[in-house]
């Protein structure tokens, strides 16, 4: 039986508009950029040429890729947006952003980041596990960045608030190769959301 493969043309990377203090979690993020330009994939991001976005957007740019930014309109301000990118988009907000993400990407990777990252990544998940969309969802834990977060998904799972399968949605890697890997091989399967024994 043939392996199940999914072609990425266009990830999604959500991640810190903040440098943070970790140099392998900042050198990574410029890593993943240029293994995307490598591998042919192109970037969609939040635009900015700030903290790990830039950097993600710097590798993919600097080594011959193709990137583009989807930017609120209040964002775009000299201080934030990245002005050396292939295609920039504006939306009139945040929502507009997400949903224009979403539209252009068929994988999505979220590096380390803050609030905005968090937010992100739990939409993306969200989305998949009612089944709005069937992409696969990479997390890079670089460095032991998200074992905390991967400690409390678990625990969602033995309080009865998460299924397993759909914990499953959430593929986790610690290095970029191993990561693609299993996004490529990720396989969507549908999962009733709810778990409780009065409703379906
Ligand atoms: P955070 O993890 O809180 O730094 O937020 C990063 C995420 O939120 C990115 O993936 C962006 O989509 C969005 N974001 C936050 N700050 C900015 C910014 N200054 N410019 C563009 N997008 C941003």
């Amino acid at each position: 039986m043939k392996e199940h493969y999914n072609i990425i043309e266009n990830v999604a990377v959500f991640c810190a508009s903040s440098d943070g203090v970790d140099p392998q979690i900042f050198q990574t993020a410029f890593k993943l950029g240029e293994e995307l330009a490598r591998r042919d994939i192109r970037l969609v991001y939040g635009g900015s040429k700030l903290g790990l976005m830039g950097q993600v957007a710097e590798g993919i740019m600097q080594n011959g890729g193709f990137a583009t930014g989807v930017i609120p309109e209040f964002l775009k301000t000299k201080e934030v947006v990245h002005k050396g990118l292939d295609r920039l988009i504006t939306t009139a907000d945040m929502h507009e952003r997400k949903l224009s993400i979403n539209e252009l990407s068929d994988a999505f990777i979220t590096l380390p980041g803050g609030f905005g990252t968090f937010e992100e990544l739990f939409e993306i998940v969200t989305w998949a596990q009612l089944g709005l969309h069937r992409k696969p969802v990479g997390l890079l834990n670089i460095n032991g960045f998200y074992d905390d977060l991967l400690r409390m998904l678990k625990t969602m799972t033995e309080k009865g608030f998460l299924k397993e399968d759909n914990l499953e949605i959430l593929l986790v890697a610690d290095n970029i190769e191993e990561l693609l890997s299993q996004m490529h091989g990720f396989k969507p399967r549908p999962v009733p959301k709810w778990m409780n024994k009065n409703q379906p």
